[in-house]
């Protein structure tokens, strides 16, 4: 599979090249330039298949040319020792849990394949810096995934404030390959300074900078992966259409879902669930996109104004507007109905579902009463724990916190403390090349 710009139409690129330039240099964002039909990898795989095996059987298809089978599998290996786990409720509800991994979020699953296949095509390769904008956990997840990999330094750029949940022995000081610096700044200057990084050839070229960001197409691929896992597990039990429904901030994990249903995946419609922060429903529904100011909610991640993916999905409604508009549904649920949804989940199944699966939960409730002939699988992207206070105002339980949750907790202090600019970051970490 190749790689184009969302912008232009100049040739395509490898997976390698997208995975380690990241950004295109006219201002678009890397897409697979063709898909394959890949039913006949999956279609047929038998119910029991382990997730790792999953992945080392899809990805060197994808990759041909690239991975092949048996670097697949030790990538498989090396990025889960976590995996999604597939929870039937009844006959119109499944849950597609995906907070296993050593954050507690979705996002571990695509950071921690980036991680490794990165390793894997960069064998004989020079070193590259992976140059990451973080404000909490996506920084640990990063950090943890690219730990100890060959060839590459991962640098850490956080805003003022404390750093929480690193482990000072994987920091370069201490012998490691991670560099966490502070910007005298905000996320956003922390963003624009990896942006700036990756634009400026020189400084790009000379340090082989990319980033862990959702830029990256490496992560967003490696998502299509636990939607192929969930339709294996659950073909047996589906009479009717399928449908998952997606808790949406920047629409990465959405988009991952297209893509799958693009290599073959059956599957009839997806629901694109928003908090009060709904304004890209209008451009699903076929409006013009316009930003409005996010607003608070109770499910955070989803506050996002302008998601990052936009041009991505942009590239789908343009090749084939009519099919999209009967292939995702945007709901906007509000924060009393998630609270409510939170409770009454709980009730129903004994099940603690976090603010941003409840999103999920109550956009397909929604759908669900006008297509009572499909079955829902909710997407739940977060650890219920991560969100305790909320669960608990919602349900009056408290969700037991995994040890590994608990040490996100932990503050530490980073490596330097630097201006937002190319010169004092270059500064920071030249001795380290
Ligand atoms: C990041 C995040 C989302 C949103 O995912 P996108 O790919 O940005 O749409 C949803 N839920 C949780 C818990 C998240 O951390």
């Amino acid at each position: 599979m190749q790689f184009k710009s969302t912008k232009s139409n100049k040739p395509p690129v490898s997976f390698k090249e997208a995975v380690l330039r990241c950004l295109p240099h006219d201002g678009g964002l890397y897409v697979p330039s063709s898909v394959m039909d890949m039913r006949q990898f999956f279609l047929y795989m038998d119910t029991d298949t382990a997730y790792p095996e999953l992945v080392s059987t899809v990805a060197p298809v994808m990759l041909q040319g690239e991975l092949n089978p048996f670097s697949a599998s030790r990538v498989a290996e090396s990025a889960f020792n976590f995996a999604p786990e597939v929870q039937p409720l009844d006959e119109r509800f499944s849950l597609l849990n995906l907070y296993n991994g050593p954050t507690g979020v979705f996002k571990d699953f695509g950071i921690a394949f980036l991680a490794a296949v990165m390793e894997e095509l960069l064998k004989n390769n020079r070193r590259v810096m992976v140059l990451s904008a973080t404000r909490g956990d996506t920084g640990v997840s990063i950090a943890n995934a690219f730990y100890k990999r060959q060839n590459i330094v991962s640098v850490l750029l956080y805003p003022s404030g404390p750093i929480r949940g690193l482990e000072a022995g994987s920091f370069i000081s201490n012998g490691g390959n991670i560099i966490p610096l502070q910007i005298r700044g905000t996320f956003d200057d922390c963003q624009r300074l990896v942006i700036e990084a990756m634009n400026d050839r020189p400084f790009a070229e000379r340090y082989g900078v990319t980033t862990a960001n959702a830029l990256n197409p490496g992560r967003l691929l490696p998502q299509t992966f636990y939607y192929l896992f969930a339709f294996i597990k659950l073909k047996k039990l589906l009479q009717g259409d399928l449908i998952f429904s997606v808790p949406c901030g920047n629409f990465g994990n959405l988009i991952s879902g297209l893509y799958a249903w693009k290599f073959g995946m059956p599957v009839n419609g997806f629901v694109a669930a928003m908090n009060a922060n709904n304004a890209f429903g209008d451009f699903i529904n076929g409006r013009q996109f316009k930003p409005r100011r996010s607003m608070p909610t109770a499910s955070p991640a989803l506050d996002v104004s302008a998601p990052s993916n936009y041009e991505r999905l942009f590239s789908f409604y343009e090749e084939a507007p009519a099919v999209m508009q009967n292939m995702v549904f945007p709901g906007a649920i509000d924060d009393r109905t998630t609270l409510e949804t939170m409770d009454y989940v709980w009730k129903e199944y004994h099940i603690l579902l976090d603010p941003h699966g409840a999103v999920a939960f109550a956009a397909a409730e929604n759908l669900a009463s006008r297509r009572n002939d499909a079955h829902f699988v909710v997407l739940a992207t977060g650890h219920p724990a991560k969100s305790a206070e909320t669960v608990a105002r919602a349900t009056r339980q408290y969700p037991e916190m995994p040890d590994k949750l608990a040490a996100l907790g932990k503050k530490t202090d980073p490596v330097a403390l630097i201006e937002p600019q190319l010169s004092a970051l270059e500064a920071a970490i030249a001795s380290c090349f």
